[in-house]
C-alpha cells in the first residue's frame, strides 16, 4: 500500500467516544461511497484500517468519522490525535460501495447505524442521487440522541429537498418525541417506515443501501429478501447493497 503523509486540521467529539477527523493529505481522487485506509505510526509499523471518507471528493478536508472502541487498537489512537499531528492515508481509495453500482430506482433508502451514516453524508453531498432518485430516505439508527450527528447539514437538504429527501432518526436506549425507539427490523417488520413516509420498499421501485453494524446489516438484508429483493452483484444487478464496518463474530 502506498501512504501519503496527511496532517490533522480539525477534530470534534460530537458525544463521549463519537469523533470527527478533518485531514489534509494529498490523496488521488476517490468516488463518493468509497473508503481509505488511515494509520497511525506504532513501534516502527503502521497501524492500520478502513474507514469510509465522510466527505465529498470535492471538498478539500478529508473527514473521517469514527466511533471510540474499547479495547480496540487504533481508535484510541485516532482519538487522541491533536491538531497539526501526522496521520497516514492511503493514496488510493477502494470499495464498490458507490452509486455507479446501484441501479436506477424511484426510491434510494440508505439505512446506517452509528458511523454509517458517514458514506451516506459523503453520497448526499454529491450530485448524482439527487439526479437520480425521486426519493432518498435516510435511515440513521443510534443508541442516544446526542449520537445524532452533522444535523446542519440534514436540516439543509430537508429545506432544499422538502419532496424528495426523507429523514428518520430512530434512537433505541433513549426515549424521546421527536425521534423513533424501534430497532430499524421492526420498523421494516410492522410496515411503520413505509407508513411514516408515504413510500412502499419493493422491488419494482426501491433500492436500498445498509451500512454500520453487521448485525443489521444481516437482519435487515434478510428481511428485504424476503420481499423479494436481492443483493446487487456485477453481473446481477439487484436491490440490496451492503457494507459491513467489522465481521459478526
Ligand atoms: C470498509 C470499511 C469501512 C469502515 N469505515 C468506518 C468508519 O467510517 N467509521 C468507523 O467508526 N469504523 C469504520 N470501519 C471500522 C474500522 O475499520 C475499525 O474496525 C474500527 O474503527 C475499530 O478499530 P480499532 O483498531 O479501534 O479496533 P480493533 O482492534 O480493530 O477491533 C476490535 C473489535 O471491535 C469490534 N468493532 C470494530 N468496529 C466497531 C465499532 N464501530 N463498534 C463496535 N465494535 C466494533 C470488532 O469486533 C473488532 O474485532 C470500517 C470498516 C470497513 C471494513
Amino acid at each position: 500500500m502506498k501512504w501519503v503523509e496527511g496532517k490533522v486540521v480539525g477534530q470534534n467529539e460530537w458525544s463521549p467516544g463519537l469523533y470527527s477527523l478533518l485531514v489534509q493529505a494529498p490523496i488521488l481522487p476517490f468516488v463518493a461511497g468509497q473508503f481509505t485506509q488511515i494509520a497511525v505510526d506504532q513501534n516502527d509499523t503502521k497501524l492500520f484500517r478502513p474507514y469510509s471518507f465522510l466527505n465529498a471528493p470535492h471538498e478539500s478536508n478529508l473527514e473521517f468519522y469514527f466511533t471510540l472502541v474499547k479495547n480496540g487498537q487504533l481508535t484510541p489512537l485516532l482519538a487522541n490525535l491533536s491538531l497539526g499531528d501526522k496521520i497516514w492515508v492511503a493514496e488510493k481509495a477502494s470499495g464498490r460501495f458507490v452509486l455507479s453500482e446501484v441501479p436506477d430506482a424511484q426510491i434510494l433508502w440508505l439505512f446506517a447505524t452509528g458511523t454509517g451514516l458517514g458514506v451516506f453524508l459523503s453520497l448526499l453531498k454529491t450530485n448524482e442521487p439527487w439526479l437520480r432518485f425521486s426519493h432518498i430516505v435516510l435511515v440513521h439508527s443510534v443508541r442516544y440522541s446526542s449520537e445524532l450527528t452533522h444535523q446542519l447539514q440534514i436540516e439543509t437538504w430537508l429545506e432544499q429537498y422538502p419532496k424528495q429527501f426523507h429523514w428518520v432518526p430512530i434512537v433505541t436506549r433513549e426515549l424521546s418525541s421527536s425521534t423513533l425507539g424501534m430497532r430499524l427490523t421492526d420498523l421494516l417488520l410492522t410496515g411503520r417506515l413505509e407508513e411514516l413516509t408515504s413510500l412502499s420498499l419493493e422491488m419494482k421501485s426501491s433500492q436500498v443501501m445498509l451500512c454500520g453494524n453487521p448485525s443489521m446489516v444481516t437482519e435487515t438484508t434478510a428481511l428485504l429478501q424476503n420481499r423479494g429483493l436481492q443483493l446487487n452483484k456485477p453481473k446481477y444487478p439487484g436491490h440490496i447493497s451492503v457494507e459491513n464496518y467489522w465481521k459478526l463474530s
